[in-house]
């Protein structure tokens, strides 16, 4: 046991504190330097004490936080999953349970939530200066060029694997345009946060005329953003709404149920709704049964997801790597802001324009 200088929680009560914390971390294939960790709002919900589902590993007094990250390995004891010194790899965040879609590798759809989560619930996260893991959960970044937003790989996969299921249920009618494609198609993601972003840029990769919408305006920066990808934003507060048509597809981000059932009521016949951004604290509201006519004679499909396997790491880090080259700086741009480990307020003052905040550990 040593001691290592940590971003520290005691989940679910919340609070955080940057401080020296005794770890074992010997014993394990691969040792591990975080060079960037992402914040989210799940880590500003452990903090705020408001996700009663996080809690501290096993006989430990607090949880380091952290789920998302790009590390640098410093040392390896096996060539497993061809993971070597000086790589760079993310580590996954969820470790299977004893489920048989756990034991199949696909812990994202845990059958009996027996799983744990990095910086989540019972394993201790990445916002550490070093910490061991095993190569089986680690994900190896073919393109190093990538450079910083190989650490918007954890976010994406979520993406990836929520376009997953919208293919497996698309298919059941006929969903594509007369071509084959989507060009036809409209696809809106409620929210501006940086999941709504990145299931944006996935969305235009499949070919959707894609919206991006919030009950206010966009400042600066997310505008700019706008503007260099080809999403169009709108303020659907205001009275002009330019989705007249409806939408094919409905992604939300806000997990706000008056909010969902607005988006809901504008899909068009065999539309999809996913949902995916939650937020438990959100006012209730109704559905009457003309939505339920509405869902039914249109065949809509609602579905929710939620975070995503290796194989969607792998698929995240491919479309960082192509949308690299496609967006260029418009990608970076994504990290709005960089801090130090010591800087703890940002766990509980977001800063109006942020993307994506990330803490620089190197
Ligand atoms: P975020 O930055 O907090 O994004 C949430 C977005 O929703 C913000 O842009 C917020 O807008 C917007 N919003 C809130 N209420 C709204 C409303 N009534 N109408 C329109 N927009 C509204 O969080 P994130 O990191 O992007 O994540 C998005 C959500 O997904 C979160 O709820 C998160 O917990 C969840 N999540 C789910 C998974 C999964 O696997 N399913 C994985 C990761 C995260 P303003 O802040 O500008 O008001
Ligand atoms: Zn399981």
């Amino acid at each position: 046991m040593a001691k290592y200088n940590s971003i520290l929680t005691n989940a679910p009560e919340g609070g955080v504190s940057y401080e020296k914390f005794e770890l074992d971390i010997s014993g394990f294939e691969v040792n591990l330097k975080p060079l960037l960790t992402g914040i989210c709002g799940t880590d500003r919900g452990i903090v705020y004490g408001s996700l009663p589902f996080a809690y501290n590993p096993h006989g430990s007094s607090r949880l380091v936080l952290g789920h998302e990250s790009l590390c640098r390995v410093t040392d390896a004891s096996s060539n497993n999953f061809g993971i070597k010194k000086g790589d760079y790899v993310i580590p996954m965040v969820r470790r299977p349970g004893k489920c048989l879609n756990c034991l199949a590798g696909r812990s994202d759809n845990c059958s009996d939530g027996d799983k744990h989560e990095a910086g989540i619930t019972g394993l201790h996260g990445f916002m550490r200066e070093e910490f061991g893991d095993s190569a089986e959960y680690l994900v190896k970044v073919p393109d190093p060029e990538i450079g910083d937003v190989a650490v918007l790989t954890e976010p994406l996969k979520n993406v990836c694997k929520a376009f997953e299921v919208f293919d497996t249920v698309s298919r059941k009618s006929i969903f594509t345009d007369s071509a084959g494609t989507y060009h036809e198609k409209k696809s809106v993601v409620v929210g501006t946060g940086s999941e709504a972003f990145l299931f944006a840029l996935k969305s235009i990769d499949y070919g959707f005329q894609t919206y991006i919408t919030n009950r206010h305006g966009l400042d600066d920066v997310k505008d700019e953003f706008v503007q260099k990808t080809g999403m169009n934003f709108y303020d659907y507060s205001s009275s002009v709404e330019p989705e007249k048509d409806g939408f094919d597809l409905a992604i939300d981000t806000s997990g706000d149920p008056s909010t969902i059932f607005r988006f809901l009521r504008k899909l068009n016949n065999n539309g999809i709704l996913v949902l995916f951004g939650t937020n438990g604290k959100a006012p209730p509201a109704n559905l009457d049964g003309s939505d339920i006519d509405h869902i039914i004679e249109r065949n809509i499909a609602v579905i929710g997801s939620v975070d995503g396997a290796r194989i969607h790491y792998e698929k995240a880090l491919q479309d960082l790597t192509r949308w690299r080259y496609q967006y260029g700086s418009a990608l970076q741009s994504m990290i709005t802001d960089k801090v130090s480990p010591e800087d703890t307020q940002i766990f509980t003052k977001k800063p109006s324009d942020e993307i994506k905040t990330v803490i620089d550990w190197s």
